[in-house]
This record gives structure tokens, sequence and C-alpha cells, in this order.
């Protein structure tokens, strides 16, 4: 565990800081207000340094050499007419290049959210994808994060690279040692705030790991879902003992950063002390041994500060963009994250019509990641076209699990998922889920209106969204509403106008948008989950109807809904305990019949 923990501290990005620039430059080839105006404003500012610089000595050298009082106001005009145009252009950068900026974050994160919206399914349960995910939110979750602070960090690390060079030349009339004094200690400066800033990224995945616990339980103290239980079975004591914990755990971990930091900047203070020290030693004893004029004096000291500052500025901005770089190989990391399904090229599916799709899971054996025991071992299963098959068991017993097999959501960790004998790992994903109509435990309902939920479009075929409807027993009530096709679903985007569908209402809903995608396989999960009997009866009765022509596969608590399934399978310790018709399971009096007993009891209605 230590070594992991100790390995996971230590890791390195995948991409360096010069990478990381490029990356930033291309994308803001995209909006080029970003380039120029960066470039401007470190030209505007050079020359502001340079001019401040001069400005003092020169007009204490005119007075020196006693120059005349017309003398004396044109060079103070002159430095100042083109101070106020230098900072005036200065100025005009700074205000209006944060939209553009702000532009290429925006791009930025679009990547990011395509990644997480069209990525493979199995990486949903890939923690480390999961942790890398949320590592590249930060780095383009504000104005602040890194991929628009970067411009400024690199504003100020150019403006100070070339200030350094110029004051560089001039320090080097002083002595060559003083400039090699200042590089050596302001180099050390720099190591040491390196080595304490790899602290921060190496522990990052620490902090997710904190984070993501103290977030969850944040959200399911506030979660509505959760209300009724949290109250009724008073979890609140629960909950907030272990938002405690988690609270000391942050809190311990903000208390070792908080050590890092100070111990970096008391030895960032000593060096500086140190640095300072000696240049104000030497340039002192000179003066005062008349080897300097005051006008030198005033500029050789403003340069020496100048010159420490802008060393200062250089090596802190490397550390910043070092920083702000390894935040944005998190992002690239993530976004080139290789895809474990073929989402691009593949074997062409043909979908046209008259093309059956037969089914085969070939000695398949899955196990969720950091689960102890597979769910499917050496599992196989045929599942001929246009057979109506219903998967039933226990629950846990490993039905969801064979369909996310079957829907190509999850690849066997051995064996093959084939559809009319080609493994599906060779077509592309996307295009075999083409193939299938489904209806899930968890509603996608979205924020539009009821006709663009069932089409999955903004322009429906009305005709065809209404006998969906019908078909799926919503219509009449879909058509009570004043709005009917056109109400709007989703109270968080819509709460005034949207309307709330109860769980049923829903499920029905989602029954339509399946039957208007008109796929050639339907997969049920729980279909009827949450109906009540009298509904759940009369969708069972369309099944038959809507299934025809069509394989149709169906997980269902109900035994009784299984009779008129071509095949039923009983699923139990990773295999098929038993298989057959309704009837025929029936007859053999084994598990199914005694399950089916059971919940005949419960509903008599089915008792027959
Ligand atoms: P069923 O649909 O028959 O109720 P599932 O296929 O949902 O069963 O689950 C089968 C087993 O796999 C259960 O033991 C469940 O706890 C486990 N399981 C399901 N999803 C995950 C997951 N994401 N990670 C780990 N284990 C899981």
């Amino acid at each position: 565990m230590i070594d992991i923990q100790k390995r996971e501290n230590d890791r390195r990005p995948v991409y360096g800081v010069f990478s990381n620039i490029l990356y930033m430059v291309r994308h803001a080839l995209e909006v080029p207000q970003v380039l120029w105006m960066l470039a401007v404003q470190v030209a505007a500012d050079v020359m502001i340094s340079v001019t401040t610089l001069y400005m003092a000595p020169a007009f204490l050298g005119r007075i020196e050499s006693h120059a005349s009082l017309r003398e004396l106001v044109a060079v103070i005009a002159g430095f100042s007419l083109a101070l106020v145009f230098l900072n005036a252009v200065s100025a005009y950068c700074r205000i209006n290049r944060d939209t553009a900026r702000i532009e290429v974050r925006c791009n930025i994160l679009r990547e990011i959210d395509r990644k997480k919206g069209t990525c493979s399914y199995s990486l949903l349960y890939d923690q480390a994808f999961q942790d890398k995910g949320l590592s590249a939110k930060y780095a383009v979750n504000n104005n602040a994060a890194p991929a628009e602070k970067i411009w400024q960090t690199l504003h100020q690390l150019l403006k100070n690279i070339i200030c350094f060079g110029i004051y560089l030349s001039l320090m080097a009339n002083v002595k060559p040692m003083l400039i090699a004094v200042t590089i050596g200690i302001t180099a050390a400066d720099f190591m040491v705030a390196r080595r304490f800033d790899r602290w921060d990224y190496g522990h990052q995945e620490e902090s997710v790991r904190i984070m993501r616990r103290d977030r969850y339980f944040y959200n399911s103290a506030k979660d509505p879902r959760l209300a009724k239980d949290i109250r009724i079975f008073g979890m609140q004591e629960w909950l907030w003992d272990i938002k405690e914990d988690v609270g000391r755990l942050r809190r311990n971990f903000l208390r070792r950063g908080g050590r890092n930091t100070l111990l970096k900047n008391g030895l960032e203070t000593l060096l500086d002390l140190l640095r300072n020290g000696i240049i104000y030693a030497y340039l002192l004893t000179v003066t005062l041994q008349g080897g300097l004029s005051a006008a030198q004096f005033l500029l050789y000291f403003t340069a020496a500060t100048g010159f420490t500052g802008q060393l200062i500025g250089i090596l802190s901005g490397m550390t910043e963009l070092n920083r702000q770089s390894m935040e944005l190989s998190n992002v690239r990391e993530f976004c080139e994250t290789e895809e474990p399904f073929l989402l691009e090229g593949g074997r062409e599916l043909s979908l046209g019509k008259g093309k059956t799709c037969e089914f085969e899971l070939r000695d398949v054996t899955f196990r969720y990641p950091n689960a102890e025991q597979p769910v499917l071992e050496h599992f196989s299963l045929r599942v001929s076209a246009g057979e109506k098959l219903a998967v039933v068991g226990l629950n846990g017993a490993g039905k969801t699990t064979l369909i996310k097999l079957l829907c190509g959501f999850l690849d066997p960790d051995s064996g093959q998922v084939l559809l009319n004998g080609v493994d599906i790992r060779e077509y592309n994903r996307q295009d075999y889920y083409k193939l299938f109509g489904a209806v899930f435990q968890e509603f996608s309902i979205l924020a539009a209106t009821i006709a663009e939920n069932v089409a999955q479009s903004d322009t429906p075929d009305m005709e065809r969204v209404k006998s969906c409807a019908e078909q799926a027993g919503i219509r009449e009530r879909i058509e009570r509403f004043p709005g009917q096709y056109e109400t709007k679903l989703g109270k968080s985007l819509y709460p005034e106008e949207a309307v709330e569908l109860s769980g049923g209402e829903t499920q029905r809903l989602m029954l339509a948008r399946m039957l208007y995608k008109d796929a050639p396989v339907m997969v049920l999960d729980e279909p009827t989950a949450a109906l009540d009997a009298l509904a759940e009866r009369d969708i069972y009765e369309r099944y038959n109807g809507l299934a025809r022509g069509k394989t149709a596969i169906y997980i269902s608590h109900r035994l009784a809904s299984t009779r008129f399934c071509d095949r039923v399978i009983l699923l139990g310790e990773g295999r098929i305990l038993e298989e057959g018709t309704h009837g025929e399971l029936m007859e053999r009096g084994g598990k199914y019949a005694e399950l089916f007993e059971i919940q005949s009891k419960y509903y008599a209605d089915t008792k027959q």
C-alpha cells in the first residue's frame, strides 16, 4: 500500500513544458487575438521598463552637467509622453485580451467534455480515468485555471526574459563576477521552489481522492432523492460523522501542504537576503570609493534591483509555468486516453432491411474492476435472430451485466461477444449501438419537449411520435397536457414550464423513444419496474406486438412476464442455471418454478 502511494506520489507528467506551451499555442491559433495581444503587450511592457530605468539617471545626468532648463523640460516631457503612450497600449491589451483567452479555455473545456461524453463506456468504470478527468477539469474550470492563466505567466516570463537580457548587458559593465553570484543564488532559489512544487503535483491524486469523497458526502447530504431516506432512517448523524472524518483527512492534507509551502518560502527568503546583500554591498563600496557618478550609481542601483527582480520573475515564472504545464499535461493525458473500444473505422456493419442479427456470448468471463468475483464465468449463450429471450434471476445474478456485454457497453475479460459470428470488437462501436433500441433502468430524460425526447432530435416526425406514444400507452396522458407534445420536461432547466412525469409515465416515455428508434434489437432492462401491477400487465400485453419481427431481450423481475417469450434463462452463480420456455421450466419444477410460486403468492392475478 505504501509502495503504491509512493509510486503515485512520484508520478511525473507525460508532457513537458515546451510541449504544453505548443499545445496552448495551437489552440490559440483558432483565436489569434490571444497571440498578437500577448506580443504587443510584452513589447510595450519591456519598453516601459527600459524607459523607466533610464528616466531618472538621464535627468540626474543633465543636472550634473548643468543642462539648460529647456533641455531638462524636454527630457522629462519626452520620457513622460513615451510612458503615457506605452502604458495606453499595454492597458488596451490588458482590457481586451481576456475574452479571447476565455474562448481558448472554453475550447479546451469542450475537448474534455467531448471526451467524457463520447469515451468508451467501459472507461466509466476506470477509476484512474475518472480521477484524471477531475484533474483535467481543474486545469480549465475558471479564469485562474492554468488553461487561461498560462498566458499571463508567459507574458510575465517573456517580459522578464527580455528585460533580463537588457539589464544583464548593462550590469556586465560593472562586474561580471557580480552577475555570476546573482545568477547562481537565484538558480539555487529556483531549484528549491521546483523541488517543493513537485510535492503538489505528486500529491494531486491523493488530493483528488479526498475531494471526491468530500464532494460525494456533501452532495449526498443535500441530494433531494436521498432526503426522505436520510430523514426516515436518521442518517444525518451517520453522514455527518463520515463527513467529519473526510474533513479531518482534508485538513490533515492541507496542513502537510502548508508545511511544504512554509519550508519553501523560508528557504527562498534566506537565499533572497544573501543575493541582495552581496549586490548592494558591492555597489555601495564602489560608489564610496568614487568609482561611480551619482547618475551612474542611480542607473546601476535601479538596474541591480530590476535585474534581481527580472531574474526572480523569470525563475518564479518558470516555476509557475512548470506547475501550470503539469496541470495541462493532465488535460492532454485525459483527452488522449486510449479508447478500449473501436470508435473510429472498423468493419462495416450492414444494417439494411432483411439483415438478421444473431448474437453469441462465447465462453465469456467478466469481472468489474476492483471486484473480487467475476459476475459471469465461462458463460456461453446464443440469441437467434428474431428470438424473444427473457433473462431472469435474483438481484445481483448478473442480468444487467449480461445486457451491458451484449450491447457492447463492456467488453469481456476473456471470451467473445459475437454478432453473426464476428467479434463485436471488430465493428465500429458507434455503428454497433445503432442495432439497439433500449429501455434501461436509469432514465435519461433531457430538458427538452416530450416530442424531442421521444425522437431524440429537434425535428421530430410528429405522426411517428404520436403512434409510438400510443403503442407505449402514454398518448392519452401526453395529450392531456395543455402543450401536448411540446410540453417541456426538465424542471431544473425550465422550473416554470416543465412538467414532472411519474416513474411509470417516464418508463412509458422511454418505451416510446425505443419504438421511435425502430432498431432491429429491443433491449428492456426491467422495463416495468416503476409500473403498478395493472400498468405492468398492460405493457406486457403490448410487447408481443411491439417486438414483432425483432430480436427482443427482456430482463424482468416478474417471472409472469416471460410467458410470451420463446425462451427464458435463469441466471445465477455466474452461469445459466435453467433454460427453456416458461411452460417447460414450470414443468421441470426446479428453481424457476420455485421462484414463480413464491412470486405468484404476491401477485394473485398472475396465478393460473
Ligand atoms: P442484476 O442485474 O442481476 O441485479 P448486475 O448485473 O447489476 O445484477 O450485477 C451483478 C453483480 O455485479 C452484483 O454482485 C453487483 O454487485 C456487481 N456489480 C454491478 N455493477 C458493478 C460495478 N460497477 N462495480 C462492481 N461490481 C458491480
